[in-house]
């Protein structure tokens, strides 16, 4: 067991990070992160913010040196900086696992190499590949980069093979994979946490609901049969145990009108959609990060009240140049919910700048509240 008083490191100081910091520090751990952004939002609450490219040598030595275990808060932390690190010191999750959660194509291949559910999808790489996709997946669909894409960056819905080949040369055929477009009824996850013993405690299944490739509302627990909420929660555990990860995990999933599942994708990470667990479940997702991380007992992941998590985008900052943030006072003045901001300097439209979440004694009056607020404070920019 790794006690409170040692030193984790974090590579990736953004929102998540932040509120892994919070939770590692509320335990007495030091926390040193490693991101570009001076202002990285986990760097305020760490003692000690490497800033620098994560690749940078000097910086990698230092994790390396001073960290009894290391983690990661976003799936693009370079895998090879992950397993460079782990021949010196502790790293959760391995690099193996961050490395088939960057890449689609490997993220993909790997689920339908254990037999698990995805949709028709087709790896393009060259011209000489689209034939082939169009074969495998039929029109409409959407193009995803295969790395690097979040929020639904990287993506554009195709509804011809010209769209695909104007696309295809717009992103000067880096990797992509072409994907079936799931006349999905609805969306939900799963977040757990797998520990070095094999352990794995499950969190609520999530409902998410959109925009814009963006999730905007996420309803806990979801309102989906029990049949299956159990068969995603055991989805998600074949992949992390398919994966030996160590380490909290998400899983999205499609829910077709006849409620077979199609898995997404997964996250080496917590999860947007798993941020109702600091104020509804017993342990939060981000503490959950830290058990798993130093080897302590894992949380109890019972849910004691219903939830909603609304996303607070830039785009409900107000002036021009998004330097105003809304009124929070109605946020504020009710006694459910709990405002979550995330520290960052500029707003920009689609940037997650925090979250709500509405705890109520049932899910429906939760979210009669969270559409109010989210009302309130649209029309307040
Ligand atoms: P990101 O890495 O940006 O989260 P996702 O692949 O999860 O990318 O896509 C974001 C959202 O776009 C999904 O949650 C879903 O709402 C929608 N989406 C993505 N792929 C499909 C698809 N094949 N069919 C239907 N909806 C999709
Ligand atoms: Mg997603």
């Amino acid at each position: 067991m790794i006690l409170p008083g040692a030193t984790l490191g974090l590579i990736g100081g953004g929102q998540l990070g932040r509120m892994f910091t919070m939770a590692a520090r509320n335990l007495d751990y030091r926390v040193t992160v490693l991101d570009p952004d001076p202002l990285s939002p986990a760097a305020e609450f760490a003692t000690g913010h490497l800033n620098t490219a994560y690749t940078h040598p000097i910086s990698i030595e230092e994790l390396a040196n001073s960290c009894t275990a290391i983690t990661t808060e976003f799936e693009n932390a370079p895998a090879e900086v992950l397993l460079q690190l782990a021949s010196r010191t502790l790293v959760r999750p391995s690099g193996n696992a961050v490395a088939i959660a960057q890449d689609r194509e490997l993220e993909k291949g790997f689920f339908k190499s254990h037999g698990l559910p995805v949709g028709p999808f087709a790896v393009i790489k060259s011209a000489a590949d689209i034939d082939n996709a169009l074969k495998t997946v039929t029109l409409p669909a959407v193009l995803k980069t295969a790395r690097f894409g979040y929020d639904g960056k990287g993506q554009a819905r195709i509804a011809s093979r010209d769209e695909l080949e104007t696309t295809l040369r717009d992103w000067k055929f880096a990797p992509t994979i072409l994907e079936q477009w799931i006349p999905l009824k609805l969306e939900i996850s799963v977040v757990l946490a797998r520990n070095h013993s094999g352990e794995v405690v499950v969190f609520p299944v999530a409902e998410n609901q959109h925009v814009n490739g963006i999730l905007d509302v996420t309803i806990a627990p979801a309102r989906i049969a029990e049949s299956i909420a159990s068969r995603a929660t055991g989805i998600a555990t074949t992949i992390a145990e398919k994966l030996q990860y160590v380490g909290v995990l998400a899983v999205e999933f499609f829910v077709l009108d006849d409620d077979t599942l199609l898995i997404n994708e997964i996250a080496p990470r917590p999860h947007n959609s798993g941020h109702y667990t600091i104020d509804a479940c017993r342990t939060s997702q981000f503490e959950q990060q830290v058990r798993v991380l130093c080897d302590l007992p894992l949380g109890d992941a019972t849910q004691h009240s219903p939830a909603v998590m609304l996303n607070l985008l830039g785009d409900i900052w107000r002036g021009e140049d998004l330097k105003t943030p809304p009124d929070w006072s109605v946020v504020l003045q009710h006694p459910g919910a709990h405002l979550h901001l995330y520290g960052k300097r500029a707003a920009r439209a689609g940037r997650k700048m925090g979250h709500v979440t509405v705890c109520d004694r049932t899910v429906e009056a939760a979210l009669t509240t969270a559409l109010q607020m989210k009302a309130t404070l649209q029309k307040s920019v």
